[in-house]
């Protein structure tokens, strides 16, 4: 009973209004009713799901159900006849399928489920269709659609982890999403959640999170009968954070106790352990030589076994990660029948590519019938915001996983759902429902779910087909997460890339069909030109300098290779490079522009992620910049690159981890002010140095201290915005006046670094300051 497509357009319209698209569905029609002639009939317990159903329906059931004319009646299986029941209870994930179906004595719909969660999701689809306004009094005429429908997911579980997804249940429960895995540090569960959760019909999965960084935020570094022994032959790294030993009896006693804490929490079903991301091996006595995943799994495995007997209702789940992957098969093989596993791997499912992600081992183990998850973003790259609607991406990924025979989908949205509302709301459609809509149908009901109208939504689908496909060539490339790794795409020997583990697949990759995915966002921008609209604007201009960058970069990194260069070379690379400096200008004006409309709702500052995506080709410019003057093509803008201001060492650290830095700008500055970057650089030490405070004083000749004239919009503070190994460039952003007659500028910068105890083998804490000037956009 599926719409057949294009034979009724009406019914075809009001389909669009469901997300995900049901199963089955067939809409004959519709009748006119009055919100006071339209009644609830409620056949089953309050509990928190039902609660949140009639929720949903009481606003425009505003009769009695002895009076009404036409009944919505919510219903469990229990009640209903052998045809219904067979049907429903042989679907597949059967616990959360639901039924609309007319009801046999008098006008009006049955909705029925085997749940009460299945008929949360009958009342949501129900709700969609009717579309009641919000304001509505007893004589508002609605026109009810009159739906046959059955339905039941593909995957059953589909959700999310981190960026706000614990704050967003509301929004993102609304198209059927059902679970989020979210930190549960000590074993200590947001009790809150679980309460919304449970209201919702969404999980919440506690995790600890990887385990080699369980130490720093559990105070257990001083702990010395937990914490691993680390390589004896080889200095501590910068910002060292001790593992844990995996193979003492205290270690395996507090995991217990954590996954105790957890399994006791009233509502949790399900806890999860990230194993490390990076192999923590400890050279104790005990481990030394051992495999270290092997150790985890068997302390994790272990603990929790102990505590099975007293939780039968608790399920463990492991997660693996790029760290484990060599041995990813032991793993598999190592967890008892009753434990999940879910596939996370820093760079394999934090992929953006054209490739499948479900390598044979894995499709093996879910096609024997074990739970299998899976953590892939859904976004163009982790350590990036940029824009980007991307139907053809996520149908791809949700088909392979359901195709596949996998149990539950994870998507991982940097930072916060806002930013990727139409990615998320694509997850959620095709995990439920993988062979339903294509890439366009989506489109299309995502539009109109926004109240996009005629002729702008159909334009607005043309818009969405086109940067979804133009952005997937440029997330292909990874070009921003290679750059973000080393900017200068190993031009400065020594600034380049360092070994951090979540960069292991961050190389530049080269993608087929540049030149169509160029002519594609040429197309989209032309759509959004027209539009008039200036989101859509953005996300086209941002794709498009993008991949011209792209092009750009072989062509400059090929000139800047060859042994000598002729005047026309010469003259090539002078253009190409000032091209390149307009791609950068386009993502360090419209990136953020974009990002503030989405900040500015929620009243945040922009996103830090946001700002390297904005600033890193920048960088890049700078680097190929200084390589070509060497070559004998002069730079036009040299304001634009980086210039330095000063540096900080361990002794500004001397009395205190705060340090205050008073640069003098003479000569970096125009009398006329402007709009500056303020770069950071770490400079190999023991400890990363957090940004605390960027302000520009001016000092009038004699006076002491100074005024401060201007200061960064850009978040700041400790552990929040800052250079280490892990993050070895920052820029904010400031914005100058001009200069008081007679006055001098200095850059006023509070630091957080080195502790006043550092050990003294480890008394090191070191960065530089730069500036440049930035065109206006
Ligand atoms: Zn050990």
């Amino acid at each position: 009973m599926t719409i057949a497509k294009g034979t009724d357009p009406q019914a075809q319209q009001w389909a669009n209004r469901v997300i995900p698209l049901p199963k089955e569905i067939e809409i004959s029609g519709s009748q006119r009713y009055r919100a006071d002639q339209i009644g609830l009939s409620i056949r089953t317990a309050l509990v928190p799901p039902v609660r949140t159903a009639i929720g949903l329906l009481s606003g425009f059931t505003l009769a009695t159900e002895e009076d009404a004319s036409f009944i919505i009646r919510l219903a469990l299986l229990d009640d209903e006849t052998a045809e219904v029941r067979d049907r429903l209870l042989g679907l597949p994930n059967r616990e959360q399928a639901y039924a609309i179906l007319p009801l046999a004595e008098r006008e009006g719909r049955l909705l029925v489920a085997a749940s009460p969660v299945g008929l949360l999701y009958a009342a949501r689809t129900l709700a969609q269709l009717v579309q009641a306004p919000a304001a509505l009094t007893p004589e508002t005429e609605l026109e009810l659609p009159l739906p046959k429908i059955l339905d039941w997911p593909d995957l059953s579980e589909r959700g999310q982890w981190g960026g706000n997804v614990a704050s967003d249940l509301a929004w993102t429960s609304q198209w059927k999403l059902n679970v989020v895995e979210v930190s549960a540090e000590l074993g200590v569960v947001d009790q809150q959640l679980l309460s919304q959760g449970a209201e919702l019909g969404v999980k919440v999965v506690p995790y600890f999170p990887h385990l080699e960084t369980v130490s720093r935020y559990a105070g257990l570094m001083e702990r010395s009968e937990l914490i691993s022994t680390p390589d004896p032959a080889r200095p501590l790294p910068s910002d060292y954070t001790p593992g844990l030993c995996m193979s003492s009896p205290a270690t395996q006693k507090l995991v217990q106790s954590w996954l105790a804490r957890m399994a006791e929490t009233a509502g949790v079903t399900d806890i999860m352990v990230w194993f490390s991301e990076s192999a923590a091996p400890c050279f104790c006595p005990k481990c030394i030589g051992k495999e270290p995943y092997g150790l985890e799994a068997a302390c994790i495995v272990n603990a929790f076994a102990s505590i099975e007997e007293a939780h039968p209702h608790v399920r463990l789940r492991l997660l693996t990660t790029q760290g484990s992957y060599p041995v990813n098969d032991k793993i598999l093989a190592a967890a008892p029948e009753s434990v999940g596993v879910t596939y996370y791997d820093g760079g394999r499912t934090y992929d953006s590519s054209r490739q499948p992600m479900i390598y044979p081992l894995l499709e093996e183990y879910a096609r024997s019938g074990r739970w299998l998850g899976v953590y892939p973003q859904i976004t163009h790259a982790w350590r990036t915001v940029f824009p980007w609607t991307a139907p053809q991406f996520i149908h791809y990924r949700a088909q392979e996983f359901v195709q596949k025979g996998l149990s539950c989908m994870i998507g991982y949205a940097v930072p916060s759902n806002r930013f990727h509302e139409f990615n998320v709301m694509a997850e959620a459609e095709w995990t439920w429902n993988a062979q339903g809509r294509s890439p366009e149908e989506f489109a299309r009901a995502y539009a109109s779910s926004t109240g996009m109208t005629e002729p702008d939504l159909s334009r607005w689908v043309r818009w969405a087909l086109a940067v979804g496909e133009a952005g997937w060539t440029l997330a292909e490339s990874r070009l921003f997460l290679a750059l973000i790794n080393d900017p200068t795409l190993g031009f400065q020997k020594g600034k380049g890339r360092k070994a951090d583990h979540r960069f292991e697949t961050a190389d530049l990759t080269d993608v087929g069909e540049l030149q169509q995915a160029l002519a594609t966002a040429q197309q989209a921008l032309e759509l959004a030109q027209e539009a008039g609209n200036a989101d859509m604007r953005a996300e086209s201009e941002c794709i498009l300098a993008g991949l011209q960058a792209l092009e750009l970069l072989h062509s400059i990194t090929a000139l800047l290779k060859t042994p000598a260069l002729d005047v026309e070379s010469r003259q090539s690379l002078s253009a190409a490079l000032d091209r390149l400096d307009a791609c950068a200008c386009t993502l360090r004006t419209r990136l953020p522009e974009w990002g503030e409309r989405i900040s500015s709702q929620t009243g945040e500052k922009l996103p830090t992620r946001l700002l390297d995506t904005a600033g890193v080709l920048l960088r890049t410019c700078d680097a190929l910049r200084q390589v070509a003057v060497s070559r004998g093509v002069p730079d036009p803008q040299p304001a634009w690159r980086l210039r330095p201001v000063g540096r900080w060492s361990a002794d500004d650290f001397q009395h205190g981890q705060e340090a205050f830095l008073l640069l003098g700008l003479a000569d970096l500055v125009p009398s006329a002010g402007g709009s500056f970057h303020i770069g950071f650089d770490f400079i190999d030490s023991a400890w990363g140095t957090s940004i605390k405070d960027v302000a520009v004083l001016a000092r009038a000749p004699g006076q002491e201290g100074g005024n401060v004239i201007a200061r960064t919009p850009d978040l700041l503070g400790v552990d929040i915005n800052g250079v280490s190994i892990w993050e070895r460039w920052k820029e904010v952003r400031i914005r100058i006046p001009a200069t008081p007659p007679g006055a001098e500028l200095f850059l006023a910068i509070t630091l957080w670094g080195m502790p006043a105890d550092a050990p003294a083998d480890r008394r090191t804490c070191a960065g530089a300051v730069s500036i440049r000037q930035v065109q206006a956009g």
